[in-house]
């Protein structure tokens, strides 16, 4: 049996139980019932066919997971560290065991190819260990001597929390924000994005077989504009981190307004891989195209503007059009797939708009432009072509907009200025990527491009204890290490007086 065949057998395998019952919600330690709730159907991006349906969370199942997970705090708050450490190392394992499960069934469910998706798995436990090894030391603060008084900080964590993550790697960036949250002491609430909802269910059953207390972990299925909203005006819920849109990011700002609560923003990129001639050709190459064409393109660090120094731009052009053209677009669960299907129809339907936008701004469409027809694929789906746009400039609507799947917007410059000023003439701000042979070069650039990230002669490359986030419409915040542990805890200042201070004396000896 090929790969493939294998993959699909065992993928329906874990997907049979998704088929057969509403997938409903995890709240204060049990599924909730799927008698009589509203639910919809759950579309699988390879043929659009449904793979099950799942409960539409309404404001009073929302009330019921926060109440949840404000009773559970106290509780939580009080476990130690090292006990809390203990259970996020169980759950690290726990996921490592069903790494297969989550990777297969997040194939078939947002359309990633299994290739990216098994890694996905792994850093998902990754990132519970990490922040399980942190946990006993979330508390720690700074001492700040005076010359009568010592001051010291100490960390709390905030209260419950709610987490909203989008449908592009919905289970490692699901772990990426509850794993910190669970260390610090803080409880949650889960809000997976609708069209990719099903290995938030698989987080929430090893969060049970994990030891995690009822009501400390709480996962709500549902549609951002209800169930998201609810969870954003909810008053026990002091914090919230969104991954999402740049508007989603605004909406929950003003949904958070009345109630205060501290947002924590990771949004859209429109980000730029500027290649100077002298950079590392190969290198460079390689690295362009996995920035834009693994996971779809459906990546908030992708390299959606590649910006090509004149004096290589002719050499690198064709050797980027020749491996745009070899790429693999096929099913997911195709061992050798690189590219698979979008997210959804209408997400497809918005990729395919820029290639006319493109036409009409003057671009030229060098690969690609269209929909992805072959034998391997089912015509239902949403693949689309990988596609180079070439011959445009910066004004241009593919090089200003986040088209947020497997196309890329080339521009050329000519002088290192004019490189910083295409790269900051934008409004997004999470990623910046530089290749260059030159040290003085890769210095200057990284110091003058306006983002939150810059990689210097590398693709994205995480490393955990590093600040992950963008500036301008990007977003708010960190995430990563402590950076993490400072958006779910509060910091507390501790004053003692050393005893030799003078306490002003009122009312006294008029
Ligand atoms: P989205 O903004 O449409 O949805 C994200 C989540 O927000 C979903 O769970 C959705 O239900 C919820 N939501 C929508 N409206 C809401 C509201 N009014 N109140 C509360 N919740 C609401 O994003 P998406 O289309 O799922 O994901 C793609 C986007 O995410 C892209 O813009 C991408 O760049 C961004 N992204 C950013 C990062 C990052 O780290 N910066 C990482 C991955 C994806």
């Amino acid at each position: 049996m090929s790969d493939l065949n294998n993959n699909i057998k065992l993928a329906e395998q874990y997907l049979q139980r998704f088929r057969d019952n509403i997938t409903t919600h995890y709240i204060n330690g049990a599924w909730t019932s799927a008698s009589g709730v509203d639910s919809f159907d759950n579309l699988t991006p390879i043929d659009n066919s449904p793979i099950g349906k799942i409960a539409a969370g309404r404001v009073e199942d929302i009330d019921a997971a926060c109440d949840a997970a404000e009773a559970a705090f106290t509780g939580w708050r009080n476990t130690s560290g090292a006990e809390r450490k203990k259970i996020l190392i169980r759950f690290a394992d726990l996921i490592e065991k069903r790494a297969e499960e989550i990777a297969l069934v997040e194939s078939v469910d947002c359309g990633q190819a299994i290739r990216f998706m098994r890694q996905a798995a792994v850093r998902g436990a990754a990132n519970f260990r990490f922040f399980a090894d942190k946990a006993p030391e979330a508390a720690n603060g700074l001492s700040l001597y005076q010359a009568e008084h010592t001051n010291f900080t100490v960390r709390t964590p905030i209260g419950p929390v709610g987490i909203i993550t989008p449908w592009n790697t919905p289970f490692m960036l699901s772990t990426w924000k509850i794993a910190p949250a669970l260390a610090a002491g803080c409880t949650v609430v889960h809000k997976p994005a609708e069209l990719s909802p099903l290995t938030a269910s698989i987080l929430a059953e090893v969060s049970e077989e994990a030891g995690i207390p009822p009501g400390v972990w709480n996962m709500v299925n549902g549609f951002g504009e209800t169930a998201g909203k609810r969870l954003t005006e909810h008053p026990a819920i002091k914090a919230v981190a969104l991954v999402g849109e740049s508007r989603t990011g605004s909406m929950i700002m003003k949904q958070g307004a009345d109630t205060l609560k501290r947002m924590h923003l990771e949004l859209g990129g429109k980000n730029p891989v500027i290649v100077f001639d002298d950079a590392d050709f190969e290198r460079a190459l390689d690295a362009v195209v996995f920035m834009i064409y693994s996971l779809n393109g459906q990546r908030c660090t992708s390299s959606s503007r590649l910006i090509i120094q004149s004096g290589i731009r002719e050499r690198f052009m064709q050797a980027l059009v020749e491996r745009v053209k070899n790429l693999r677009v096929g099913h997911p669960l195709d061992p050798d797939t690189e590219v698979g299907p979008l997210i959804h129809s209408s997400h497809k339907e918005k990729v395919l708009s820029y290639m006319d936008i493109a036409r009409e701004d003057g671009a030229d469409i060098t690969v690609g432009g269209g929909k992805y027809a072959g034998d391997n694929v089912d015509a239902a789906g949403n693949y689309v072509q990988p596609t180079l746009f070439t011959n445009a400039d910066n004004a241009m609507r593919i090089a200003r907009e986040e088209i947020f799947g497997p196309v890329l917007t080339a521009i050329t410059f000519t002088t290192e200025e004019e490189a910083i000023q295409l790269a900051n003439d934008s409004e997004y701000g999470l990623a910046a990527y530089i290749w260059t042979g030159d040290h003085g070069t890769a210095m200057r650039m990284a110091h003058k491009v306006e983002t939150g990230m810059l990689w210097i002669n590398s693709e994205n490359n995480r490393n955990l204890p590093s600040p992950f986030g963008g500036i301008k419409m990007s977003g708010i915040g960190r995430d990563g290490g402590d950076y993490s542990f400072d958006f779910y805890m509060e910091t507390k200042n501790i004053c003692m007086a050393h005893g030799t201070h003078k306490v002003p004396q009122l009312g006294k000896n008029h």
